[in-house]
């Protein structure tokens, strides 16, 4: 992303990356750019190597004027169901690239995030596979995957998880923030909880942040009444597979403008700062996720 430090028009932003890097010479394959917000533009690379590559040279060239960082990709996920109990997560990959190769082999993004039986049939297994994005489009064309001699089927998964521990969405395992309830949101484990009051600390979070009408009398896991689970949804998929985003909060009314508004309004970086609620639960989607609901 390359943002100026004073606002002004995407294309004057444009132009002074373009006579400052040369992008031929340099070896750099772009794939997508967009506009953001007050001048920025977000360009898309075709790997991590030429998107650092490119920061590098247009930070050495344009920094008096932009800030240049690279923005950390999203990627869509692939839930594969029907796996043999006998395999375990490393065999499972390696059984899974190995024959499959004509769609894996160029994986440039290939990660496990999950592993775990049916909940009907223990002797089954599925798991869920983040994949970059050209490699996702070629394996859901596909009917299936071959995984030992089970041909697994297929299911999209790109969905915001939730975090046992503090509720916030999508980041680390090891989340280093307080636990807060799942059912009262209070700061207490979900299984000693004698609150009996039902609110979600997302959607409290939201509602403190923007001030608009939102239900938060809902446990944190209940996604069919979670706002706050619906936006991040939504934003996910807007950056994943560009899916034109259905929830706009600043059209809601009461909203209120918080101070973080110098990120795009395309990126997630923005969207889930603002999840930035009560005490020091402060939300961090830089970090792709390894928990899910089960
Ligand atoms: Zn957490
Ligand atoms: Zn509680
Ligand atoms: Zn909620």
């Amino acid at each position: 992303m390359i943002k100026p430090k004073v606002a002004q028009k995407a294309f004057q932003t444009q132009e002074d990356l373009l006579r400052n890097v040369d992008l031929l010479n340099e070896n750099i394959s772009v794939t997508n750019s967009k506009k953001a917000k007050d001048g920025a533009i977000i360009v898309g690379c075709n790997n991590i190597e030429n998107s650092k590559k490119l920061k590098q040279l247009a930070a050495d060239k344009l920094s008096n004027d932009y800030d240049v960082f690279v923005l950390r990709s999203e990627h869509p996920r692939v839930r594969i169901v029907g796996i043999p109990s006998c395999l375990n997560k490393e065999s499972f990959m390696s059984y899974l690239k190995s024959q499959n190769s004509d769609l894996l082999a160029d994986a440039t993004e290939y990660r496990l995030l999950n592993f775990w039986p049916l909940k009907k049939n223990k002797k089954i297994l599925q798991a869920t596979v983040q994949l970059d994005i050209h490699t996702y489009k070629k394996v859901m064309k596909a009917c299936g995957l071959l995984v030992g001699i089970n041909i697994c089927k297929l299911y999209d998964d790109t969905t915001v998880t939730r975090c046992f521990k503090c509720n916030g969405f999508d980041h680390k395992t090891k989340c280093p923030r307080p636990v807060i309830c799942a059912l009262c949101a209070g700061e207490h484990q979900v299984n000693t909880c004698h609150s009996g009051a039902k609110v979600c600390s997302n959607c409290r979070g939201l509602k403190h942040m923007h001030g608009f009408d939102i239900s938060v009398d809902h446990p944190a896991w209940y996604y069919k009444s979670c706002f706050a689970f619906k936006f991040a949804e939504d934003k996910l998929r807007n950056v994943v597979f560009g899916e034109p985003v259905r929830i706009d909060i600043s059209k809601i009314p009461n909203f209120k403008p918080t101070d973080v508004q110098s990120v795009p309004s395309t990126s997630s970086v923005q969207v889930f700062n603002r999840f930035e609620p009560l005490s020091d639960f402060k939300s961090s989607f830089l970090d792709r996720p390894q928990m899910r609901p089960m």
